[in-house]
């Protein structure tokens, strides 16, 4: 099938008050086809943000497509002006954006925010509207949908309101979404959920999903391609198995040490690797046995002769300080 999103050797720069200008996107080259997940992955600053606004023809008026290509839909979305921009927001692209506080209408009760989204592509009587508006709302996992389509969005909980965004993102049935950081302005077991609910609607209803993330642990939890940016450049691109398993630059690395929720349970077990699964597993049985496992990257020693059994039912902790190779050990196992 033809990719949703493909940009090409794109570099964007913003212009400063001096009258200077900075490229903060430089070069970069990325794809998303129906159905597929793409985490974009890097630290605060390195340009994420601004190339999924490139990528939506959303960039603020300081900033500029210095060169390259960004084609939505296949077509060129730096020449296609404000009109075919619009026809493409909403059914062909939705957009979630970070903050859920910010990013809805205070003074406009949920309802009439969904209504007016569908409308502006859909000519609806407003109570058809109101129909998908409400099934929208329970596509995002919101229950109780007439009430909250007659709130307001502070008498709504953070999460609810994320959820809010996707409803708008989906009501237009969009065959790519561009999600960024849509969380991180939440607590943690509430992010964890609407992850899971945008990527169990990501995957039924066979969408493609740009997902800009600075956690590499959430970018590997569901994510088919990951692409990690640093300073405005791609440096590393790849399924999350052998990214995780053998990242090829030590920025993914230092990525990797960070993640707030690295889980390896992505990870198949590669032939060599020292971990030996015993050959009948019964209930109070060995489930992975580490022995004597050294590792270093580049000359510096990160595990020295670590052995570790974990037995079925029995919770292990890893305790040590920032360095100590708790997450290179977890990885192992
Ligand atoms: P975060 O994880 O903090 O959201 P990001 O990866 O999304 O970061 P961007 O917001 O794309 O990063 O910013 C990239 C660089 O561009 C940063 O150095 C930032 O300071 C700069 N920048 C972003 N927006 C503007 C703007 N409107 N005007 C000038 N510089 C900007
Ligand atoms: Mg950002």
């Amino acid at each position: 099938a033809a990719p949703l999103l493909v940009l090409e050797e794109l570099s964007v720069g913003y212009r400063l008050r001096d009258g200077r200008s900075r490229t903060v996107v430089n070069s970069v080259g990325l794809v998303v086809r129906p159905g597929e997940f793409v985490a974009l992955v890097g630290e605060s600053g390195s340009g994420k943000s601004t190339t999924a606004m490139a990528a939506l023809g959303l960039l603020p008026a300081n900033a500029r497509v210095e060169s390259g290509t960004v084609s939505l839909g296949g077509q060129d979305v730096t020449t296609i002006g404000d009109r075919g921009l619009a026809a493409l927001r909403g059914p062909f692209v939705g957009y979630v954006p970070q903050d859920p506080g910010l990013s809805l209408n205070p003074v406009k009760r949920v309802g009439v925010q969904l209504v007016d989204a569908v409308r502006l592509h859909r000519r609806l009587p407003r109570s058809q509207a109101r129909e998908r508006a409400l099934d929208k709302l329970e596509l995002a996992g919101l229950s109780d949908v007439e009430r909250i389509f007659d709130q307001y969005p502070h008498e709504l909980s953070g999460g609810m309101r994320q959820r809010v965004l996707i409803a708008i993102a989906l009501c237009n049935d969009p065959q790519l979404i561009i999600a960024d950081e849509p969380t991180s302005a939440l607590d943690v077991t509430v992010q964890k959920q609407i992850l899971d609910h945008l990527g169990r609607l990501q995957t039924e209803l066979g969408l493609g999903l740009l997902f800009v993330t600075h956690d590499l642990g959430v970018a590997t939890e569901r994510s088919d391609t990951i692409v990690v940016m640093n300073s405005g450049r791609i440096v590393e691109v790849g399924d999350p198995e052998s990214l995780l398993l053998q990242p090829q630059s030590g920025y993914t690395k230092d990525l990797m040490d960070h993640a707030a929720t690295l889980r390896p349970a992505r990870l198949k077990p590669r032939v060599g690797a020292p971990m030996r699964l015993p050959q009948s597993a019964g209930l109070d049985d060995v489930i992975v046995e580490v022995s004597s496992v050294s590792k270093t990257y580049g000359d510096r020693e990160v595990l020295n002769d670590v052995s570790l059994t974990l037995r079925r039912g029995t919770t292990h902790c890893i305790v040590g300080e920032s360095g100590a190779g708790k997450s290179t050990l977890s990885r192992i196992v």
